[in-house]
């Protein structure tokens, strides 16, 4: 069994809200919400970050930015969102499998 919470949630060992899925991505609700909408979109494969994918699969990493852009329609985020990837512990990275967030349905403001 991975000891990688997002692999675990992938393999369906851990419980998610999924919201959408295609072959090579998952996307479901973060466990703790910043904004009304926050979902997590993630590899199926195991990559730590998004220097480590771009590095071994770039064409995934554009697959993951796609799908955060397709659940961002979906959650009919008209008025913008804000797509974020943490990268590393200065860009306060917590769970070491690459996960773009998708925020929105309120005024996000600027970065900081
Ligand atoms: P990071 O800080 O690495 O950019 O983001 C990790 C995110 O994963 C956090 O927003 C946190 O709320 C979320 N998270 C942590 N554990 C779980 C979990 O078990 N399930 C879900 N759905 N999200 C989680
Ligand atoms: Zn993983």
């Amino acid at each position: 069994m991975s000891e990688c919470l997002f692999c675990r949630i992938v393999a369906g060992e851990v419980p998610a809200t999924v919201v959408a899925e295609t072959p090579r991505t998952l996307a479901f609700r973060d466990i703790g919400p910043q904004a009304p909408t926050h979902v997590l979109v993630v590899p199926r494969d195991h990559h730590a970050d998004a220097g480590a994918c771009a590095d071994a699969d770039p064409a995934l990493l554009g697959e993951v930015m796609a799908a955060a852009v397709a659940v961002a329609r979906q959650e009919g985020l008209d008025g913008g969102y804000r797509l974020l990837t943490n990268t590393g512990d200065d860009g306060g990275q917590t769970v070491h499998h690459l996960h773009v967030h998708v925020l929105g349905g309120r005024p996000l403001g600027a970065l900081g």
